[in-house]
């Protein structure tokens, strides 16, 4: 039996051309249900009760199901495996000291980038994720979660390796959610953060940077082969000009690897001129992932103290990440790990 195609994921001005046979407004009102995560046309109780029907016998409303949901015991975290065509991708909810709900969403099923430190990295790309299958793990998080305050592209996959379906999906949160309160998350593909830069939305933006220290960048994570850090950083300051707004670093410390005095001063050089916030992700440990032939480890909490000061030295401001998911394997780089990914 061949599937019905899917309503979820279509941004508005896409629904309006597939229901070009229904008054604009209906296809407005379809976008709207389908956005506050129904499951059934047959609940869109302001349309004729033939028209749900006759949308329901052309249309599905849900290419993926939830397979299974991780909690940490203290609430602060879970993990949902969701069921895709081919395999399972994970979304993440995390919430913070106060209590804020963050959606932590991925874009592909697997990832080619490689980055030594990630557990996704090792698993390889199986496929893209449609905007479909990466806006319904949302509507499948904020079903058990309700009241999310942010979403967050950092889960398994790089985003800006699927753009297209990224964009999509963007069109349609931005519906929901504030393009402010959305962050994409890439690993430093700098074409890809140009052209985010110049076809929107204006979505916040963090680089997985790791380190700025060119040779061990391109020894941690492939990507910077084909994208090193002064064309980076070219990609970062226009999307800056453009967006006006504040990019985030991200910093994944590796035990004794990237957290000396000579990283620190290399992120600060590689930041200047920037307006810019330095992410501190003290590494989350994987089974069996080892840099050069040595198992990684994680920081120890001197030497995550001693790099946020010397980066506070030289004027940057950081923010040090709360351990979160851990229990769950839902923490950054841990997806795909066997509880049950990322960046
Ligand atoms: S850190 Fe992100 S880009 Fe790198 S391998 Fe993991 S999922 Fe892919």
């Amino acid at each position: 039996m061949t599937q019905k195609p899917s309503l979820s994921g279509v941004p508005a001005r896409e629904l309006v051309g597939i229901l070009s046979r229904l008054p604009s407004y209906r296809a407005g009102q379809v976008f709207e249900w389908i956005n506050k995560g129904i499951e059934s046309f047959l609940e869109m109780d302001n349309l004729p009760l033939a028209l749900r029907r006759e949308l329901d016998e052309c249309f599905c409303l849900r290419k993926t199901s939830l397979i299974k949901k991780l909690e940490d015991s203290d609430g602060g975290a879970a993990k949902l495996q969701i069921g895709v065509s081919g395999g399972i991708v994970e979304g993440v909810l995390l919430s913070d000291g106060a209590g804020r709900r963050t959606a932590c969403l991925s874009t592909q099923l697997g990832c080619a980038m490689g980055c030594v430190f990630c557990r996704t990295g090792l698993m390889g790309l199986t496929r893209n994720l449609d905007s479909a299958e990466i806006t319904e793990q949302f509507y499948h998080i904020r079903k058990l979660y309700p009241d999310i305050a942010n979403i967050v592209f950092m889960g398994m996959g790089e985003p800006l390796a699927n753009l297209l379906e990224l964009r999509r999906s963007l069109q349609v949160l931005c519906r929901t959610m504030s393009p402010r309160r959305i962050t994409v998350s890439t690993c430093g593909l700098a074409d890809g953060i140009i052209r985010l830069a110049d076809e929107g939305p204006a979505v916040r933006l963090a680089v997985s940077l790791t380190t700025a220290r060119e040779d061990l960048r391109a020894r941690l994570m492939p990507v910077s082969s084909a994208n090193p850090l002064r064309r980076l950083k070219e990609a970062l300051l226009y999307h800056q000009r453009k967006q006006g707004r504040r990019v985030t670093l991200e910093a994944v410390l590796l035990g004794g690897v990237n957290t000396g005095t000579e990283d620190a001063a290399a992120m600060s050089a590689f930041a200047e001129g920037m307006n810019a916030v330095v992410n501190l992700i003290p590494w989350n440990p994987v089974e069996n992932i080892c840099f050069e032939g040595i198992p990684l480890k994680e920081p120890s909490g001197a030497d995550i103290m001693c790099f946020r000061a010397e980066l506070e030295k030289r004027g940057l401001k950081t923010v040090l990440r709360r351990k979160k998911g851990r229990a769950v394997c839902g923490a950054c780089g841990q997806l795909g790990a066997a509880a049950g990914s990322g960046h």
